[in-house]
Formats: structure tokens, C-alpha cells, sequence
């Protein structure tokens, strides 16, 4: 969900790892402004649904993989159709209302979600293994009703190559997920300060009282 600046290295690692069928969702068109952080795109491309482009793009790496293309907002109907039609969700989309909304989808399908943000200098990702009881869920740590000052790239800005680790990162953890090797970060928060080249780790544990994953 998202082919912008997380989205587009992580289709690009899962279209090269032969991951059979991506569903990619994207309501923009490739501005110029896109092409320092999103990969796929070329200066040629610009005007060009994110989501054509995106996919031309990985079939010319990877002709045999699958690409469905989607170029709308994703709404409550659409999130939940598109997680239950699919193995696992990455969310590189840049918006609260989306990440809820897919969340609330990959609780009640149990999908893993592998989430992604990248702002700035300040990188995180989080995957929520909701095909286990015990996993907490994208709304344990950010509550749907919270007070989030919502940021986006395209009014903040980034640093370019902050999100292509978070979306290879993104893309490590689904690899993993997909084929059942080693430990996910599931109920952790990887943190990553791109000033200070400082990786940490926060554990994050399932909330008994969240409205979304606790009565599931
Ligand atoms: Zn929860």
C-alpha cells in the first residue's frame, strides 16, 4: 500500500525475490518532486500513475511476477477486500487515516502487516504478526483516537536514502514472514536516527484494553 518513497524499494526487493503476485495501491501520479527518494520512477515517467509506472518498472526486472495495479484511495471496503486477498500487507502509505484502516483489516483477516515510516532524519519500522494471538497490533502503539501530529514528506521533506532502508528493511521482514525464516520483528519498534546513524529497538507489547486487536 503506497508506492512512494518506502513502496518503491520494497516492490522492487520483493519483484526481484520472485514474489509471485504484488497488489500495488496508489492514488497519485509521478511528480517531479518524487524522483529523490522513489526509484522506480524516471523523469520521463512524470504525470504517469505511480501505480503504472511502478509496474512497468518491476516487470522489466521481473517479467514473470504478478501486478495488479490500483490507482484509488484505499477506503474501509477496499482495505479489507485487498487484505483478504493477500498474504501479507506492507503499509508504506504516509497517512494515519490509511494506516488504521489497514491495520483494523490485517486484526480481523490475520495478516501480517509490515509497517514503515520514514520522516526526516527518523526512520521506523514495525511488523505485527497478526497471524498470532499474542501480537500487538499498529493501534496498541499508536491509538486510533491518539493526538498524532500528521507529517508527510511532501511538507517535511526526507532524506532521501533513509527511505530506501526503511522500505528494503520492510521488504527483508516480509521475505522472512512469506517464507517462515529466522525471527520477525514482530512486537518490536526499530528506530532509526539517520543523524546519528543510531539503530535502536523497543519492545512493544500487545495493549489488553485496545479497541481494535483486544476483543479479536
Ligand atoms: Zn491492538
Amino acid at each position: 500500500m503506497g508506492a512512494g518513497g518506502l513502496g518503491c524499494p520494497a516492490s522492487l526487493y520483493l519483484a526481484a525475490a520472485g514474489v509471485g503476485r504484488l497488489t500495488l495501491a496508489d492514488s497519485d501520479k509521478v511528480d517531479l518532486t518524487n524522483l529523490q527518494r522513489q526509484i522506480l520512477y524516471r523523469a520521463e515517467g512524470i504525470g504517469t500513475p505511480k501505480v503504472e509506472a511502478a509496474r512497468s518498472a518491476l516487470n522489466a526486472l521481473n517479467p514473470e511476477v504478478e501486478i495488479a495495479a490500483l490507482q484509488s484511495r484505499i477506503d474501509f471496503k477496499a482495505a479489507q477486500m485487498l487484505v483478504a486477498q493477500n498474504d501479507l500487507v506492507l503499509d508504506c502509505t504516509d497517512n494515519f487515516a490509511t494506516r488504521h484502516l489497514l491495520n483494523r483489516a490485517c486484526v480481523q483477516h490475520h495478516r501480517p502487516l509490515v509497517s514503515g515510516a520514514a520522516i526526516r532524519f527518523d526512520g521506523q519500522v514495525m511488523v505485527f504478526d497478526l497471524r498470532q494471538p499474542d501480537s500487538p497490533c499498529y493501534s496498541c502503539l499508536f491509538p486510533e483516537d491518539g493526538e498524532v501530529e500528521e507529517v508527510q514528506c511532501s511538507v517535511m521533506g526526507v532524506f532521501a536514502p533513509l527511505t530506501g532502508i526503511v522500505g528494503a528493511t520492510q521488504a527483508m521482514e516480509a521475505l522472512k514472514l512469506l517464507a517462515g525464516i529466522g525471527e520477525s520483528l514482530s512486537g518490536k519498534l526499530l528506530l532509526l536516527d539517520a543523524k546519528k546513524a543510531d539503530w535502536r529497538t523497543v519492545r512493544v507489547k500487545k495493549d489488553p484494553a485496545c479497541p481494535v486487536c483486544a476483543t479479536s
